[in-house]
């Protein structure tokens, strides 16, 4: 049961993806914007479609990765009855709005919806460390979830497409204030003379061990609105650590962009008399209702 499948854009990830069905011994059409970029796949056995349409119409299962939803719209519109029948899964970074309009666009089409959000590199899609998460057409995802976990560890989050886009996003956010963390600490230690690849290491466990003993208490509240007990470390603690921080960056000559804006909201949260709950009240100063934006 090797469903044919077609690779619409193939760039770094729609490469890797187009690649990972073709090992996976999956009849492989592909289109690219420039074509040339086909080259290597069709050497490895893929077929090259004249047009985007050309490319829908080859097979019952459509994946598309290219750089952003202006693109998606731009390729899949032209692709109009080609569509019928065919499930659409859309790998390509957006917002949930925006895979919401996308799987209105295809269902106009009379075609099936996924939405996904790709949590792996190139060199991982295919192996066992790609998780890809799915949103939309459950009906869809149950029929083609074989092919899909060829790319790597399939999970459907519901029916609604935008819940890909929506943990793929806040998984991503979450990545770049832990980059945020290890940039600061980095050049904190190179800035002292320190060797980074000594540091490194105790750096890495120190977030990990970190992340395991905050989050459920985090989630606890955002969930619940519980504090789970006294505070351990009371923001009122923290903040004064804070003003370490920000002096030894200054006699070290590292600047405190990457840090501040959390400084920021720790400072608020002790003001407004919240100075004995833990770091987990600054949620309640992130989260304003939409409507009010
Ligand atoms: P690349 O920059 O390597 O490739 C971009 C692709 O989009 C190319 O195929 C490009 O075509 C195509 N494209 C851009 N604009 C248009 C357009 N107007 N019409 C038609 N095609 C267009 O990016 P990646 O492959 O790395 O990323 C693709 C998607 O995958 C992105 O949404 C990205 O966020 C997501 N992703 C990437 C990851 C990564 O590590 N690379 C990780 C997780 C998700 P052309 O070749 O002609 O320029």
């Amino acid at each position: 049961d090797r469903t044919p499948v077609t690779v619409i854009g193939l760039g770094r990830m729609g490469s890797a993806l187009a690649g990972a069905f073709l090992a996976a011994g999956h009849p492989v059409t592909v289109w690219n914007r420039s074509p040339e970029k086909a080259g290597p796949l069709v050497e490895r056995g893929a077929v090259r479609a004249a047009t985007p349409a050309e490319a829908v119409a080859a097979s019952p299962l459509v994946v598309v990765c290219v750089l952003d939803y202006a693109a998606v719209h731009h390729l899949l519109a032209p692709a109009g009855a080609a569509l019928a029948g065919r499930t659409v899964v859309n790998l390509t970074n957006g917002t949930p709005m925006q895979a919401g309009e996308a799987a209105g666009l295809v269902a106009g089409h009379g075609a099936e919806y996924l939405d996904g959000g790709i949590m792996a590199v190139p060199p991982l899609i295919g192996t066992p460390r790609s998780l890809i998460l799915y949103s939309g057409s459950p009906e869809a995802f149950a029929r083609h979830r074989t092919t899909l976990e060829v790319l790597g560890t399939a999970t459907h989050l519901g029916s609604d497409p935008g819940l890909a886009p929506l943990h793929d996003l806040a998984l991503l956010t979450g990545m770049y204030g832990m980059f945020s963390g290890l940039l600061h600490a980095t050049a904190l230690v190179r800035a002292a003379g320190v060797g980074a690849r000594d540091f490194a290491p105790m750096l890495s466990s120190w977030i990990k061990t970190m992340a395991d003993a905050a989050l459920p208490r985090i989630a606890e509240y955002a969930d619940t609105g519980e504090h789970g007990g006294p505070a351990g470390s009371p923001l009122a603690m923290q903040a004064a650590a804070f003003a370490n921080f920000l002096d030894t960056g200054e006699e070290l000559g590292v600047r405190p962009d990457l840090i501040l804006p959390l400084m920021r909201l720790v400072e608020r949260r002790v003001a407004d008399g919240h100075g004995d709950e833990d770091i987990h009240g600054v949620l309640d100063l992130l989260t304003t209702d939409p409507k009010e934006n």
